[in-house]
């Protein structure tokens, strides 16, 4: 048998723990990986177009375990009322090759974006950070303001998206849980969200090279944490604002944000960072207070891999709902597999007996 985690029991696991505690929990959990980068095997993702959006397989491995997600982004989605991003993923044991979970990756992979970008902001942006602009209110939205809120201490979240829906929704969902101490701004255009902000905070979804900041919005210090772009063609800043002589760009894994990332926009040779070397301390997130720093994230597998392994723990560590299904054959004798659709003994005996 193999453990099922659906979307009810991911409910009930980050209920237990609340949103902000499940996700710094799993920022947790994915530093530990980055920090043994050089164990994965690692590869960009591999990804099949349409014109209106994007499936993608992701594997990473670590020699004891494999895991991939299947995820699509369709930004055209949410008109005829579905999601722009779906996700489900399976871990498996690389001893056997058996699968040991298969889970929903959708509400996962909003909770592991908003911990993996909170992650980078703690090395990349200022100490002092309290203000973040949060472009694009949809899906993602949420996670971000709650993990930059609990991981990095912002106070003020300054939102706007072209769907005042969106932000409505947004500014609901955050009132009723009632963060301690966060206030929350609703914005008539992007420039005056990100006037005064110290993490600007990019999250939209439009297939194509948008300019959700331009350069005359960026001020010095300021740290960018650019999530919507994240496919060729699909991009959300001004590419002058990766020119200025005072920014760095960190990426999570260089040869796949080099075709997804906002850097696709640069010359090959643009100078970017490992988030693994960030955090190990090889180098650094910021150097100073007036540095223009951007995590460029696109997603990697490896936070996937990290989701899997803790939700398959946390899964078999806490009771409620433990669901498993029959997705393998269990078989007396492997080699006989077509005894799963052989007739029953008893059934087979009365079967010969009418030949007989
Ligand atoms: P969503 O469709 O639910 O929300 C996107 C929002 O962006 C919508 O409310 C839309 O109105 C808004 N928007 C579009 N164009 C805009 C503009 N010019 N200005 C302001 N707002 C604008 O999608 P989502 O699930 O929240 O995902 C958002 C983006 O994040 C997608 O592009 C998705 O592919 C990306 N994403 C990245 C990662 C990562 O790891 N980097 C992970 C998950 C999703």
């Amino acid at each position: 048998m193999v453990d099922f985690i659906g979307i009810e029991r991911v409910q009930e696991l980050v209920g237990r723990l609340g949103p902000a505690r499940f996700i710094e929990e799993l920022a947790g959990e994915i530093e530990a990986d980055y920090l043994r980068w050089r164990e994965f095997d690692k590869s960009a993702r591999h990804a099949t177009h349409s014109p209106v959006g994007v499936i993608e397989l992701m594997p990473a491995c670590d020699g004891q375990l494999y895991a991939f997600k299947y995820v699509n982004g369709h930004p055209k989605n949410t008109a005829v009322g579905l999601l722009t991003v779906t996700a489900f993923g399976v871990l498996s044991d690389v001893s056997t090759g058996y699968p040991l979970l298969l889970s929903e990756l959708t509400l996962t992979t909003a909770l592991r974006t908003a911990a993996t970008s909170a992650l980078a902001a703690r090395r990349m942006a200022r100490p002092d950070s309290r203000v973040m602009a949060l472009i694009g209110n949809g899906a993602q939205s949420e996670f971000q303001a709650i993990a930059f809120h609990h991981m990095l201490g912002i106070n003020e979240v300054r939102l706007y998206d072209t769907d005042p829906a969106a932000t409505e929704k947004l500014e609901r969902n955050l009132s009723a849980l009632r963060l301690k101490g966060l206030r929350v701004v609703r914005c008539a255009s992007i420039a005056t969200a990100v006037q005064g902000a110290d993490i600007v905070t990019t999250v939209t979804a439009d297939k194509r090279n948008a300019i959700i900041l331009t350069p005359q919005m960026i001020i010095p210090g300021m740290h960018l944490n650019a999530v919507g772009g994240d496919c060729p063609g699909k991009t959300e800043l001004h590419p002058d604002i990766l020119r200025r002589p005072d920014v760095r760009v960190v990426v999570e894994f260089e040869p796949q944000s080099r075709i997804e990332g906002e850097i696709q926009q640069m010359e090959p040779d643009f100078v970017v960072a490992e988030l693994t070397d960030v955090l190990v301390g090889r180098r650094p997130g910021r150097v100073n207070a007036r540095e223009v720093t951007i995590f460029d994230s696109v997603g990697f597998a490896l936070e996937d891999f990290s989701s899997l392994r803790y939700l398959r723990r946390i899964h078999q560590e806490q009771r409620g709902s433990q669901q498993q299904i029959d997705l393998v054959p269990d078989l007396d004798n492997p080699k006989n597999l077509f005894a799963l659709l052989a007739p029953e003994p008893a059934a087979a005996a009365r079967t010969a007996a009418v030949f007989a």
